[in-house]
């Protein structure tokens, strides 16, 4: 096998298709979110980022920010070993019993990504829990398939959001036959919020656990911000909730929430979660002054839903196609891998604005779009410029408009 030639022809192909990934070359700057320097051959320019997943600029905060580097200083750089051995540290232990209390749950568990905290919990469940079939939406990030494939558990893929699909596929199994249903609340790359209250009761008629990303909701819904399933009045009926703390709360990290034995199983049986170095204090210590200020902050919230809503109607006004969307989430029709790559590149070389394009196998072909967050900090202003450079854009490249 020549092996130079595999990886080079595979890469070529992934060019050739459009769908081969740069990085932009990014320095954000404290105090100027949601702008950043970009570097790229050899120039720096200031761009403004509209993808962000720091959605609210928590990462950018004076008092998050101010957290992480006393705990830095008080108690050193990184945790110094597993959880087990020598690395809990007591920011550890006091944001588990903030995420818990948050979630109005009794315990919660850290992981060192919101990655790790899907596929740990996944293939720990599936795979000691006696016959245990997983039910996942087939939309379901790939953190949570990875988790179903190496759990080994059997599985259903239901179709998205579809309550009667779902309670098709669970009424083939007896009721006492042991089921984990696997989804997520926000969907973040059309924007759309799974029907909670209905997947819960269907879960809850054939007797199954319940398992829940809230990754693209913690932080930004609810009155006290921990999510959809607080909003619409469903997390007491949750079994397992999982977030991150790497989006809204603007640092980084993973974490589940639930029944106090449920969560002490994964901490004793999760491999992710034992065999590796526990979060640096200092990371513990932001996610938690992050927390904390999220839980009342619901203003921040509401300028949020502000600025989507506003972004949304400017868009739609410009005859920009808009994916519909009923969460912060404002994606942009292209249709096609090359065009909008060149879309985004357009809109960073020529006016500023950082847009990642997202292709297959992100999301299906044909349905490729540029996929906007805006946050409470972006101004009318800004505004102003995406859609006017949009408009630009969108006639350069001869790219459909909306009907
Ligand atoms: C980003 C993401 C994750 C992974 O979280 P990280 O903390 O970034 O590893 C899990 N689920 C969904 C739906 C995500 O979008």
């Amino acid at each position: 096998m020549d092996y130079d030639r595999f990886f080079a022809d595979r890469l070529s192909a992934l060019r050739g298709e459009g769908a081969y990934r740069v990085f932009a070359d990014l320095e954000r700057q404290v105090g100027a979110f949601p702008k950043a320097r970009n570097y790229r051959d050899g120039k720096v320019s200031d761009v403004t980022i509209w993808c962000n997943n720091d959605y609210l600029g928590m990462g950018m905060s004076d008092h998050v920010i101010g957290a992480m580097c006393e705990a830095t200083k008080a108690t050193g750089a990184g945790a110094g070993g597993t959880r087990n051995i020598s690395g809990t540290n007591h920011y550890h232990v006091l944001l588990e019993q903030e995420l818990a209390d948050w979630h109005n749950k009794d315990s919660a568990l850290l992981f060192t990504s919101g990655y790790v905290a899907n596929m740990t919990t996944l293939m720990t469940l599936g795979g000691r829990i006696p016959d245990l079939v997983i039910f996942s939406d087939e939309k379901n990030h790939n953190s949570m398939i990875e988790g179903v494939r190496h759990s080994r558990a059997p599985k259903e893929i239901f179709k998205h959001n579809d309550v009667e699909d779902l309670d098709r596929r669970m009424a083939k199994y007896p009721k006492e036959h042991p089921k984990l249903v696997a989804f997520e609340s926000v969907y973040s790359m059309d924007g759309d919020i799974a029907p909670l209250r209905e997947i819960v009761d269907c879960a809850k008629a054939h007797n199954a656990l319940t398992f829940l990303d809230e990754v693209h909701a913690v932080g930004m819904y609810g009155e006290r911000g921990s999510g959809v399933a607080e909003r619409d009045g469903v997390a007491d009926e949750i079994d397992i909730i999982q977030a991150t703390m790497g989006k809204a709360i603007g640092v980084i990290g993973g974490y589940i929430a639930g029944k106090a034995d449920l969560i002490d199983f994964v901490r004793s049986f999760g491999n992710g979660f034992i065999f590796t170095t526990s979060l640096p204090p200092s990371v513990a210590s932001g996610a938690l002054a992050s927390v904390r200020y999220l839980k009342d902050h619901n203003d921040l919230r509401l300028r949020h839903q502000e600025r989507a809503a506003t972004l949304k109607r400017r868009f739609t006004e410009a005859n920009i196609p808009i994916i519909p969307s009923v969460s912060h989430i404002v994606p942009v029709l292209v249709g096609d891998a090359k065009l909008c790559k060149q879309a985004s590149d357009m809109l960073l070389n020529d006016h500023g604005i950082y847009v990642q394009p997202i292709n297959y196998p992100t999301v299906a072909r044909g349905t490729e779009r540029l996929r906007v967050t805006p946050t409470p900090l972006h101004t009318d202003a800004d505004m102003d410029h995406l859609v006017d450079s949009f408009m630009e854009v969108w006639g350069r490249l001869g790219i459909q408009m909306a009907a």
